[in-house]
């Protein structure tokens, strides 16, 4: 057995004594839910588990030893169902998926790559059969977003639905409504295995002029303390637009008062619907090159899906989608051929002479396309092609 990641700094929580054990792509874990540390086992492992709880069997002692290394919990004497959620392997073989649970947001960035974001989704029923749908197809870790995603009125409901379906569950917002009790509180009971946060200035002035929304600096350094404080497993996103560029530096020490990794976004994207607007903000001198796309594993690992139960290959290349709502489950093995489909098509770079040697995904150069072609945004040779 192997330890998959570096150990994590929290402290375990009263759900934590729950372990989930899955079969994780061509491997079988046993993990944590909020936790990163996973432990890999063989087959035969997790095999005994399965029947052991089908069987009502009680725990193996290599088990007890293993949350014990890995976790340092105690697990108590009784029957492996008790304490062990086994996770049935899928025939569709997904591990990762993403979900917009709404669109709606508090704040209006003029950067906001969503474009139109309406307050609309899947009703709760709607909302519970997805999640079954992404843990039929295999789906372990979850990216919940938005929109802002803590503020649709089933969240909750939907990150606690995910978390007893045994999904680890990362959660993406900007944080206006981290200091909330009943965040916190949910939080506490059942930790994210990460929490994703923008940061969109480093003082009131700039932060509340970029998400046009006055007292949202305040609330999100509430938000940032209330985190800190619970320990909650934090990452921070520094989004650089030009109303904030010159906070860059504060931005980055505000991150480094908070000891959270911090990753750095200078970049702007066309909305999901192709429309330029967001590129106006970029900040110019911040423009950097992208790294060289190798190949991903959208569409065949993982997926991504919408407040309507529409799933795409990722967020990027949403067209064509499957409609997960009317078809089911299974109509996700079609997300493969699109895929393949979407990365062959080359077309659009008018008049580039390293069409051949092109390196750059293709969904993403076809959003910038639509949104007017400035090919420094994300083409990867130095000349953009010419
Ligand atoms: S907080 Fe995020 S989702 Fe909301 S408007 Fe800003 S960029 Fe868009
Ligand atoms: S944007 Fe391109 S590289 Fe990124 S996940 Fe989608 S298809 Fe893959």
């Amino acid at each position: 057995m192997t330890a998959t990641d570096t150990p994590d700094r929290a402290a375990p929580d009263a759900s934590s004594t729950h372990l989930v054990a899955s079969p994780f792509l061509a491997q079988h874990l046993l993990l944590q839910p909020g936790r990163t540390v996973g432990v890999r086992i063989p087959g035969i492992r997790y095999e005994e588990l399965r029947a052991a709880s089908h069987e009502g069997d009680p725990l193996p002692a290599w088990l007890a030893d293993a949350a014990r290394q890995a976790w340092g919990t105690e697990l108590p004497d009784g029957p492996v169902g008790d304490f062990v959620l086994v996770r049935e392997r899928s025939p569709y073989g997904y591990a990762k998926a993403s979900w917009e649970i709404n669109l709606g947001c508090d704040y209006d960035c003029e950067f906001c790559y969503l474009g139109e974001k309406r307050f609309e989704g899947l009703d709760w029923a709607g909302k519970q059969q997805l999640l079954r749908m992404m843990r039929d197809a295999g789906v372990l870790w979850l990216q919940i977003t938005g929109g802002e995603a803590l503020i649709d009125r089933e969240f909750g409901a939907a990150y606690e639905y995910a978390h007893q379906l045994g999904m680890m569950v990362q959660v993406s917002s900007n944080g206006s409504s981290l200091r909330k009790p009943p965040i916190r509180g949910l939080f506490a009971r059942r930790r994210p295995y990460r929490l994703t946060l923008s940061v969109y200035g480093a003082t009131a002035g700039t932060y509340d002029k970029v998400t046009r929304n006055r007292g949202a600096f305040d609330r999100f350094i509430r938000g940032l303390d209330a985190a800190h404080q619970d320990r909650l497993p934090v990452r921070l996103n520094v989004i650089v637009s030009d109303d904030n560029a010159h906070e860059l530096d504060a931005m980055v020490a505000l991150c480094a008062r908070y000891g959270f990794p911090r990753q750095v976004f200078t970049n702007m994207s066309p909305t999901i619907d192709g429309e330029a607007n967001p590129l106006a903000t970029q900040a110019e001198g911040h423009i950097k090159a992208r790294s060289v796309f190798t190949g991903c594993n959208a569409g065949r690992t993982f997926f991504h899906v919408n407040p309507h139960g529409i799933a795409s290959v990722c967020k990027v290349g949403r067209d064509p989608s499957v409609n997960l709502v009317t078809e089911g489950v299974a109509a996700l093995t079609r997300l493969g051929a699109i895929a393949e489909s979407l990365q062959l098509r080359t077309g659009g770079c008018s008049g580039c002479t390293k069409v051949g040697t092109c390196r750059t995904c293709r969904p993403l150069a076809k959003l910038y396309q639509e949104a007017g072609d400035r090919r420094e945004l994300y083409c990867q040779h130095g000349g953009y092609g010419s």
